[in-house]
């Protein structure tokens, strides 16, 4: 696996091994998300509320790297007409289409049907190339299925070793659903570990490059954010070794279905 690497989705597209997150980007975006593709970043991952589409925008004109090199990620909210969220985001990314465009979250009520219809007529539409979900439970994703016969390509979840299901990464395994890791860095609230900071000592690396490598070498794929230029170079720099199959079961063993932002909407 390299930096180039990427991951075939169900429509035979393909999308990067990991990506960069820019929720509460509080630098400039633009300048951050440009040093990040400089970098070597090939996926971004964006919504709305994250203040960060503009930015992106710019970033990626700036850059000068051909559009179909890059993969942006988009997402819908549930109070959203699902056109027009689309259109709204490629209207502030100043952007024809978007790669991936995911519902945000379930609505309060059902499993987001008519959402899921909407993203669907957006792809034939050309506005977005492949669709998907975030915080969605398995079951909610076969209600999608059901009602629509399009089984979602990515399922955007909060994962990492302390916090995760490997029944719901193995379920996606099976239905050709790729699992994107959101907040894989704990948000920085367990970098301290002692299992990850002994692993990371042994390899020669930091925690933060521990947690991207467990989800590399379990095919889930990772969306660090990081403001800062070491942060997001580290971050990358984790192709160069291996954990080997007593570190990610050591990391798996620390699963305690903990979460950063409160709970796994697809655990509780
Ligand atoms: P995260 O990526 O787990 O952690 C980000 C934090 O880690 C920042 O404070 C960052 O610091 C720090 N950090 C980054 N690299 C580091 C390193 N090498 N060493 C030490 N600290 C490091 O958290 P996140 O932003 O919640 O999640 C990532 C992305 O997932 C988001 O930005 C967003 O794109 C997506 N997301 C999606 C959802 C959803 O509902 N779909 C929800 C949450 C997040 P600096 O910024 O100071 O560099």
């Amino acid at each position: 696996m390299t930096p180039e690497s990427r991951i075939e989705l169900r429509s035979g597209r393909e999308m990067p091994v990991m990506g960069l997150g820019t929720w509460q980007l509080t630098r400039d975006t633009a300048e951050t998300v440009q040093s990040a593709i400089e970098a070597g970043y090939r996926m971004i991952d964006t919504a709305v509320d994250y203040g960060s589409q503009r930015g992106i925008g710019e970033a990626i004109r700036a850059s000068g790297i051909d559009r179909d090199a890059l993969f942006v990620v988009t997402k819908i909210e549930e109070t959203d007409d699902p056109m027009a969220g689309v259109r709204r985001d490629l209207e502030e990314l100043q952007l024809d289409h978007a790669d991936l465009t995911l519902i945000h979250r379930p609505p309060p009520e059902g499993a987001g049907e008519d959402l899921w219809r909407g993203l669907m007529e957006a792809r034939e539409a050309g506005l977005v190339r492949d669709i998907g979900v975030s915080n969605y439970r398995a079951e909610m994703i076969g209600r999608l299925s059901e009602a629509t016969g399009v089984v979602p390509a990515v399922n955007q979840v909060e994962w990492s070793p302390f916090g995760h299901e490997a029944a719901l990464l193995a379920h996606h395994r099976e239905a050709g659903i790729v699992l994107q890791a959101y907040s894989p860095l704990t948000r920085g609230e367990r970098l301290e570990d002692a299992v990850l900071m002994e692993i990371g000592r042994r390899r020669g690396k930091t925690p933060a490059q521990v947690l991207i490598r467990w989800n590399l070498q379990r095919g889930s794929v990772p969306l660090p954010k990081a403001n800062h230029d070491a942060h997001f170079r580290e971050n990358l720099d984790v192709f160069d070794f291996d954990l080997d199959a007593r570190d990610m079961e050591r990391l798996d063993a620390l699963n305690a279905h903990w979460s950063a932002l409160g709970s796994l909407p697809y655990v509780d």
